[in-house]
């Protein structure tokens, strides 16, 4: 195989383009895609996004930055039911007794309802650092110049233009518009299923099964904080989605069109909302997957192969699994790998449609919530919920290239009652006191630390250095420094080993009442995080002094191991002063007209004699770790020798 043809260039034709490209490079690749046509322009929210941009080597950052995304735990399911809940992969206790999931057998067993598995700060518009992410919010638009940027940077040609003639010849494509011809094709033209309709492939509906039909999708303005979740709010005769991406929501209502029409679900929204909307898409749909996705030398992939409906955002997470799938298909293909391909994509797409089923069976009232629970059941589903209502479900219920285990299904089971509790504690209890004592103990120590809001963590992503805030008036500057929010555990040990190494020099002594005897910056020189701390500093103060003459700073480490802090205080000796919160726990530092609640990655710097203290706000849970520092302008080499004799200050650097 030496060529390969991708009609489309959307988020499937570019994924696809870079999935291919990356495992055999030598395959030349084209997109063909009209911009006539544009892109479906609907679908921020994902997950399993991080195995795509791990497989194909994108980097996180510049794929937060460049495509305007935000952070994601789960999706949020408010008013579905009597319990509002997180469906959240993310669990305190991997533990497990063969493929038993122990987090959730605890949870049961100690009345821990599905509201209260996952952690608090998912809710709170909070990030741990430490939570691995496998999903995302992005700008759609964007993550399209995106992709397209790195198609062409790995060689892929990108063609604009319009197919209007598919040549098939022995059930093969064998060119398309008279010009364009390869070894093998993918369709990815979304609904309109350019290709593989041409080759008899036909829509096997889902709609028995679902309500829903038709979306409007509306933008919505900017906030001051973005959840960490996708929100489904219920509505009347449907869903909405609100996803926070950069700058922006985007939203949408999904609906069953035999209950209201576009304007009744635009009214409805703007009541809940209160205020106006523009519909910037209404798309209808029906709910399915082809019967054949590869058929000769073609294979469909994305909305020109099945779509379920926006819930879970399951399509692009499906995109990739059947790209990563048709990798292991592709080279040497025959009918048999064709056919086993046909089925394992199939299952996939029955597993996206039963577990979104199974998301209308609840008890809610309305013409709608009745009629969506009652619909048929697919037999593959109601087996499942038989088999499941006995025990949680295991990884090998589902076998490989699905979209969703049980880590997607249990949590949801169990918010929805279908699980019977009292069996899984029984048969959890059977596995002995020392399990259950284990699981308890990793759930301690897997508590979430060093939490930051949202929004400042994608500030911070976004550039190196920025100014939070700025007081001309009372002269003092706020910024965040990347580096320290990124890596903030690599700070946090850098601080560590550095207290170590005062404390071998100096036994016992306090770090910070003996700033004079050491510099952080001297204790840390090795340490590249310290490094990058001290050029920042410096810039800062240079811009908070404006001048270019010689500077000295005096720097040390506060780590405090209780909240006994210095009460009102200021560092009347030198010109300005600052400090770092490398892990400042829930803390405040409160200044005679001002206080500041202290953030990871936060440098502070005014005037010298502005006294302070600092509190906090709420548990002391951890070490509070600051980098205090002092600059002083005109040193006098002599006179500090003349004034402190035998006890120079050996904690100024210049800089
Ligand atoms: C209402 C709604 C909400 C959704 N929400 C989510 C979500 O939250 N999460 C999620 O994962 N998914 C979601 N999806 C699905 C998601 O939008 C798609 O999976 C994703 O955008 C990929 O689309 P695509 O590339 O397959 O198709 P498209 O974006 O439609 O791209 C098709 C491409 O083919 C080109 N093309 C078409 N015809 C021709 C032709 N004749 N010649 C040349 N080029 C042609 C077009 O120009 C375009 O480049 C949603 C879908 C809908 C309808």
């Amino acid at each position: 195989m030496k060529d390969i043809i991708i009609v489309g260039g959307g988020t499937s034709g570019y994924s696809a383009a870079l999935i291919l490209k990356t495992r055999f490079p030598l395959i030349n690749i084209k997109v063909i895609k009209s911009d006539k046509i544009g892109i479906i322009g609907v679908g921020e929210s994902t997950h399993h996004f991080g195995e795509f941009t791990d497989f194909v080597g994108l980097d996180r950052l510049d794929y937060f930055k460049e495509c305007d995304a935000t952070v994601k735990y789960g999706v949020y399911f408010k008013d579905w039911g009597s319990l509002d809940f997180l469906h959240s992969t993310n669990i305190n206790s991997e533990i497990q007794r063969g493929q038993f999931r122990a987090f959730y057998a605890h949870c049961l067993l100690n009345d821990i309802d599905a509201k209260n598995m996952t952690d608090k700060f998912k809710w709170s518009n909070l990030i741990c650092q430490k939570e691995s992410n496998n999903e995302f919010h992005f700008n759609t638009f964007k993550l399209n110049i995106f992709l397209e940027k790195k198609c062409l940077e790995r060689g892929i040609e990108i063609i604009t233009d319009e197919i209007t003639e598919v040549n098939i010849e022995n059930n093969n494509i064998k060119n398309l518009n008279h010009k364009y011809s390869a070894d093998f094709y993918l369709d990815c033209s979304g609904f309109k299923k350019v290709l593989i309709s041409k080759l008899g492939a036909k829509w096997i509906s889902y709609q028995d099964y679902l309500p829903c039909n038709e979306a409007i999708a509306f933008q919505t303005p900017d906030t001051d904080e973005y959840n960490s979740y996708t929100l489904s709010q219920a509505m009347k005769c449907g869903w909405m989605w609100r996803i926070p991406v950069w700058g922006r929501w985007g939203n949408g209502y999904v609906f069953d069109n035999t209950l209201i029409d576009a304007d009744q679900a635009k009214q409805e929204v703007e009541t809940y909302l209160g205020h106006e909307i523009q519909i910037a898409k209404n798309i209808k749909f029906e709910a399915g997957a082809l019967d054949q996705f590869w058929i000769g030398n073609c294979c469909a992939i994305g909305l020109a192969s099945s779509f379920v409906e926006p819930l879970e955002s399951s399509a692009i997470a499906a995109t990739h699994m059947q790209t990563f799938l048709l990798l292991n298909y592709l080279i040497n293909y025959n009918e048999e790998n064709q056919m086993a391909y046909n089925e394992k994509t199939k299952a996939m797409m029955e597993n996206v449609r039963d577990f979104i089923i199974m998301h209308y069976i609840t008890d809610k009232e309305g013409v709608f919530w009745k009629k969506a629970k009652h619909l048929p059941r697919p037999s593959s589903l109601q087996f499942n919920l038989n088999m499941w209502k006995n025990r949680l479900p295991i990884r090998s219920d589902f076998g490989d290239y699905k979209v969703y285990f049980e880590m997607n299904w249990i949590p949801l089971l169990i918010a929805k009652g279908l699980i019977d509790k009292n069996k899984v504690i029984k048969e959890y209890k059977l596995m002995g006191e020392e399990l259950i004592k284990n699981v308890k103990k990793e759930i301690v120590l897997n508590q979430p630390k060093n939490l930051i809001k949202h929004k400042y963590f994608l500030n911070c992503i976004r550039s190196n250095l920025f100014k939070i805030k700025e007081d001309k008036e009372l002269n003092y500057t706020i910024y965040s420094d990347q580096n320290i929010v990124l890596n903030n555990d690599l700070y946090i040990k850098s601080c560590m080993d550095a207290k170590e190494r005062f404390n071998y020099y100096f036994k016992d002594l306090d770090e910070t009442w003996n700033y004079r005897k050491y510099n952080i910056f001297s204790l840390t020189s090795g340490c590249p995080y310290f490094y990058k701390l001290q050029n920042n500093i410096t810039d800062i103060v240079r811009n908070f002094l404006k001048t270019k003459d010689p500077l000295w700073m005096q720097a040390w480490l506060n780590y405090n191991e209780t909240n006994k802090f210095e009460d009102w205080h200021n560092h009347e000796e030198s010109t300005c002063h600052g400090y770092v919160s490398i892990q400042p726990g829930l803390s405040k530092t409160i200044f005679e007209n001002y206080e500041i609640n202290n953030e990871i990655g936060q440098i502070y710097i005014g005037p010298s004699l502005n006294k302070h203290k600092v509190e906090y706000t709420g548990d002391f849970a951890h070490p509070r770790i600051t980098v205090g520092f002092d600059v002083f302008t005109n040193l006098d080499f002599l006179d500090m020798k003349e004034k402190y004799r035998n006890n120079i200050n050996l904690g100024m650097i210049s800089i």
